[in-house]
């Protein structure tokens, strides 16, 4: 059998995170009782009138700027059009010759994937093939949802890497405030361009499109299947005729749809209702300045700053919300690497343990950290005091009084040596004092403050002597 090369291009569709839709004023939000949140506009009903959210074409900009694109001066809308029941006027808004990004790239482990662009467009109703009688049903909720379409080149050449693509992308727009990529609610989907060729030719071979599939597992499937596939049609004598594919999930194969429309066959034109967009240079640098580090900066701070490990900062880095929880901790006990610590056993844990979110906030979880370091609660009791804030929600002030007193054998005597350590000038007095009671009471009066009192005093007392003596 000849060994192939796979050659893929993806176009993925994010719905952005605006309050409004992209050309009319209802709400850009998800879940609502079917056909409750549109309009004229947004039904696409004949004569209604688009008006350009800004913010759209902001997000649109940002995520372009993550991911080094050209950010064109003057955009352009146009009408797509085509005949859809999800789509009443039977044109999408969308763009073709003047997209607001071109260019661009987001680096893999192993190569870099160009970005051909990112263009702004208006999502569809959805069709509910309904099992009763009635047949399809339409909501036009999602109608004039914000998509924005990124195309890549043919760069791609794994299942492995399109899913390394599509998580580096999703993170991305996670971190810019772009997107939520909510992939079980169809805020993120992807079309798969793939075709195979002799390893090593430099000719492209024809290529097929399977669109929507909204799962990282099914791209991954749809790509091997449909890899295979071709390969095999190939292997037998046969040629692939360019085609859209649906991918059907549940049976695990894919099946001819449609013969593949060419963007000619759209018909596009310039949308005479939509003005041209013009983005100044200013706007550019202002949306720049917004943006907040992306997951590879954060990683070189957590790094370079705070000394932590390339292991931990990956981690942390993954997700946005861990990293901002990270961030809030640190800044209220500037101890990165105990706070990192804490975060990946204690916090992960419990969220691996099935917790959907962290039930403890940055504050307390400084706190209890604090309290270690100051050797007023044992590292057995303060993660006691975790769970029990996790699982009751009980108030940190109260667990301190119960927990508070026991400072184990082990960790006093630590303390107490640091802190004759810490105290040389004390040390002299007490040796040439005509009163060494006096200073001697003096640490041990340093030994409950720091414990709160909860020291056991006795013990306490022989550990100062016993370090005193060796002094
Ligand atoms: P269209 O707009 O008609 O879908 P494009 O030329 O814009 O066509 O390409 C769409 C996607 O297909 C892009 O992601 C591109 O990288 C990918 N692509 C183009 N040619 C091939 C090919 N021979 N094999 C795999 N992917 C391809
Ligand atoms: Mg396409
Ligand atoms: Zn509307």
């Amino acid at each position: 059998m000849q060994e192939y090369d796979i050659v893929i291009g993806l176009e993925v569709h994010s719905e952005l995170k605006t309050n409004a839709k992209v050309f009319c004023s209802c709400k850009n939000e998800f879940g609502q009782a079917p056909n409750t949140n549109c309009c004229p506009v947004c039904v696409g009903l004949p004569g209604a009138l688009p008006v350009l959210n800004k913010k759209a074409v902001q997000l649109v900009i940002k995520a372009g700027l993550t991911m080094g694109c050209e950010i064109n001066d003057l955009a352009v809308f146009e009408r797509k059009n085509y005949f859809y029941p999800d789509l009443a006027k039977a044109y999408q808004i969308s763009q073709l010759v003047r997209p607001i990004c071109l260019g661009g790239k987001i680096e893999l482990k192993e190569r870099e994937v160009r970005l051909n662009r990112i263009h702004l467009e208006e999502d569809a109703g959805k069709l509910v093939h309904s099992t009763a009688a009635i047949g399809t049903l339409i909501d036009y909720n999602r109608g004039g949802v914000p998509l924005m379409e990124l195309v890549t080149e043919p760069d791609i050449t794994s299942a492995d890497e399109a899913v390394e693509f599509l998580t580096k992308l999703r993170q991305r727009l996670i971190f810019a405030g772009v997107a939520e990529c909510k992939m079980e609610q169809g805020g993120m989907r992807c079309d798969v361009n793939i075709s195979v060729k002799k390893k090593g030719s430099k000719e492209l071979g024809q290529r097929t499109e399977m669109k929507n599939l909204n799962s990282f597992k099914s791209v991954y499937r749809a790509i091997n299947y449909e890899a295979k596939r071709q390969i095999e049609v190939l292997e037998n004598g046969g040629t692939i005729v360019q085609e859209t594919r649906k991918w059907d999930d549940n049976h695990g194969k894919s099946v001819s749809m449609r013969k593949k429309e060419t963007s000619s066959d759209y018909r596009y034109f310039p949308d005479p209702d939509m003005l041209a967009v013009e983005i100044s240079r200013e706007d550019v640098e202002n949306l720049r300045n917004e943006l907040p580090l992306m997951p590879e900066e954060l990683k070189a701070k957590y790094m370079g700053e705070y000394g932590l490990s390339e292991y931990e900062s990956d981690i942390l880095t993954k997700e946005k919300d861990l990293s901002a929880y990270f961030n809030e901790t640190i800044k209220n006990i500037n101890n990165p690497k105990e706070v990192s610590n804490w975060i990946l056993t204690e916090v992960l844990n419990r969220l691996k343990d099935g917790s959907e979110e962290i039930k403890i906030s940055p504050k307390d979880l400084a706190s209890l950290i604090s309290l270690v370091e100051k050797k007023i609660v044992t590292r057995t009791n303060a993660k006691e005091m975790l769970t029990r804030i996790w699982e009751n929600g009980e108030k940190i002030e109260n667990l301190v009084k119960e927990f508070g007193g026991n400072v184990d054998e082990s960790e006093l005597k630590t303390l107490v040596e640091n802190i004759i350590k810490n105290n040389p000038k004390a040390v002299a007095d007490y040796k040439t004092s005509d009163t060494p009671e006096k200073v001697f009471r003096w640490f041990t009066g340093q030994v409950m403050k720091e414990t709160r009192g909860k020291a056991n005093a006795a013990k306490a007392e022989e550990f100062i002597k016993e370090f005193l003596s060796r002094e």
